[in-house]
């Protein structure tokens, strides 16, 4: 063999080596994740996608001595991921985005997305300077979201593709580009609420498939845009799993939309004593095709019966919280998914149908 053929042979053998190692790295996570962080009653709710790409949606609070950014860094360990890629904030509550700060200063954050700049907000007297802190963590650099609009994912090969559409912001809906409605029946007899001024009703809310999975974060949108979201035409379809919209209150979780949605399993981020509604309860227990629904906590003010089984809520107790965390686990080849709670080990499968 001379010197060239050699060669030749010798990158052959290379470039087949690192083939292999590119197909491993690309099989080594076959699973969507999701994460729900405890953080008393606000929200964050981690996503890794099968590429390892990752998706904080909202920060929890600030304070407690970075309590909220300490523990999603913890859920960040878990998953195996050092940086957010992607960071949506679905509304400028301290609840969901007053944690931001704490946390770009404890990690990487490469991309911030929200529902566009506003210059204040009523409800909150220190508005000013939590934006602004917000603001400068996010460096000025922000994306807003629109309703339509989508967050470009990373695919592999092996997994089957993950999408990330945005169904609502600012109060506005995504909307049909058919131009006959289709009358949703579930709208009827549905009853508006006095308009919410608040910037609940400004929240982000999203779509995420994957096969024939799919997830429904709408943050803390309240009631009317929820009902514009499905009346009179759906724009969401049925749901898999869904997040109980603000923490489970009963200013949100609008019927009309549940009816429509028909989750599979809920998951609901309430406090010990913020959320978990008995009203959002007797709704989403009402939906034809719910399974099972999850708590982040125990609501210590509404009684056994409207609570979930203690199984399948991950922090009983309202003192000495350990903040466990209920974890989803996605295999849409199998049309499976896993939800498991951390405090006891239960998991329990769902088959997609
Ligand atoms: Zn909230």
């Amino acid at each position: 063999m001379n010197r060239y053929r050699l060669l030749i042979l010798v990158v052959l053998m290379f470039a087949a080596t690192n083939v292999i190692v590119a197909q491993k790295a690309d099989s080594a996570r076959r699973t969507l994740d999701i994460f729900y962080i405890d953080v008393e009653g606000g929200a964050a709710t981690l996503i890794v996608t099968p590429a390892g790409e990752s998706i904080l949606v909202d920060a929890g609070w600030p304070g407690f001595e970075g309590r909220d950014a300490k523990r999603i860094e913890k859920a960040m360990k878990e998953a195996g991921v050092t940086a957010i890629d992607h960071l949506i904030v679905t509304h400028y509550h301290t609840d969901h985005y007053g944690g931001v700060p704490e946390l770009a200063r404890l990690i990487r954050v490469n991309k911030f997305y929200d529902h566009g700049p506003i210059s204040s907000l009523d409800e909150d007297k220190d508005f000013a300077a939590k934006y602004a802190a917000y603001r400068a963590a996010a460096k000025d650099q922000t994306v807003t979201l629109n309703p339509g609009s989508s967050i470009r994912l990373k695919q592999t090969q092996t997994a089957q593709p993950v999408f990330l559409q945005i169904l609502a912001s600012r109060g506005e809906t995504v909307t049909s580009k058919r131009s006959t409605v289709e009358p949703n029946g579930a709208c009827s007899g549905a009853a508006e609420q006095p308009e919410d001024k608040t910037d609940n009703a400004r929240s982000v809310a999203f779509l995420l498939r994957h096969g024939a999975f799919n997830f429904l974060d709408t943050g803390d949108l309240t009631w009317n845009i929820e009902s514009k979201l499905v009346c009179p035409q759906d724009m969401v379809g049925e749901v898999v799993l869904y997040q109980v919209a603000h923490h489970g209150a009963n200013t949100s979780n609008n019927p009309a939309m549940l009816r429509t949605i028909k989750p599979m399993v809920a998951i609901m981020n309430n406090g010990p004593r913020k959320g978990g509604h008995p009203d959002t309860v007797k709704g989403l227990r009402a939906t034809p095709k719910l399974v099972d629904l999850w708590q982040v906590h125990r609501n210590i003010a509404s009684g056994a019966e409207n609570n979930s089984p203690e199984e399948f809520i991950a922090n009983l107790d309202e003192q000495n919280d350990e903040a466990h965390m209920i974890r989803v686990s996605v295999d849409a080849a199998k049309r499976t998914f896993t939800v498991t709670n951390d405090r006891n080990g239960k998991s329990k499968s769902y088959e997609i149908k």
